[in-house]
């Protein structure tokens, strides 16, 4: 089952996942509703218009929490965009930011915004770096990072493993598993099993197996252990 029309949607009753876009090197950028609640999930380039159009400038104003797999471009390119968004409208509740322990973008991204808009913010921004795997609740859904493998190129060819995580979110008895960008790691193949819904890359686009994303086989290997899959984030 390979479905790249995007958004993606799934729902069961009051739980329900949209993903607006999941493009190797352009934008993903995920919406979770939660009874009444509006979690959203790397938030890269694209996210502020498409979330304005799902929900409305008064929904976007009480989102509590923005989930962060990992620091490249396209999972938090949208990040600047919806702070100052929020600020101009006069956002009042806090916004909490869960990101893995380490990822120097987010907190560089929130230091510059601070710089620029501490003397008119309307609204409390908590980083949350996840340094221990525990679930915790957000909002009312359970949520429980998993480590996952993923690397990126240096200057001299050479890689290094990014501080990367992969989150089950759990509501009403009904599991979401979104693995992030990784490469086949056993954390994921644990943590997808039996989900209601499991949401894998297959960014890799040759079929020997690399350290940074999974071939088409590997996702569908794991994505046939939930209940139901998507794939995404596959090179177009
Ligand atoms: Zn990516
Ligand atoms: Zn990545």
């Amino acid at each position: 089952m390979i479905q790249q029309e995007y958004p993606l949607h799934w729902q069961t009753k009051n739980f329900s996942i949209k993903i607006f876009c999941s493009i190797p090197n352009v934008a993903t950028g995920i919406l979770l509703k939660a009874g009444k609640a509006h979690l959203v999930i790397d938030p890269g380039d694209g996210i502020l218009r498409d979330l304005n159009k799902e929900i409305g400038v008064k929904n976007l104003l009480n989102i509590s929490d923005i989930f962060i797999t990992h620091g490249h471009h396209d999972h938090l390119g949208g990040v600047w965009s919806l702070l100052t968004y929020l600020r101009v409208m006069q956002k009042k509740i806090p916004l909490n930011i869960h990101y893995p322990d380490g990822c120097v973008e987010i907190e560089s991204i929130y230091n510059a915004f601070l710089k620029v808009y501490s003397h008119s913010m309307t609204y409390k921004i908590k980083l949350k770096p996840i340094k221990k795997m525990n679930s915790f609740v957000a909002n009312q859904t359970r949520v429980k990072p998993f480590p996952v493998i993923h690397k990126e190129y240096l200057s001299s060819n050479k890689t290094r493993q990014v501080p990367a995580l992969g989150y089950n979110f759990i509501f009403n008895g009904k599991k979401i598993c979104y693995g992030g960008d990784t490469a086949y790691c056993d954390t994921l193949v644990k943590h997808a099993r039996n989900a209601d819904l499991a949401i894998i890359e297959a960014g890799h686009d040759e079929d020997t197996p690399d350290e940074m994303h999974m071939t088409m086989k590997e996702a569908v290997s794991i994505g046939k252990s939930a209940k139901k899959y998507f794939l995404v984030h596959v090179p177009e």
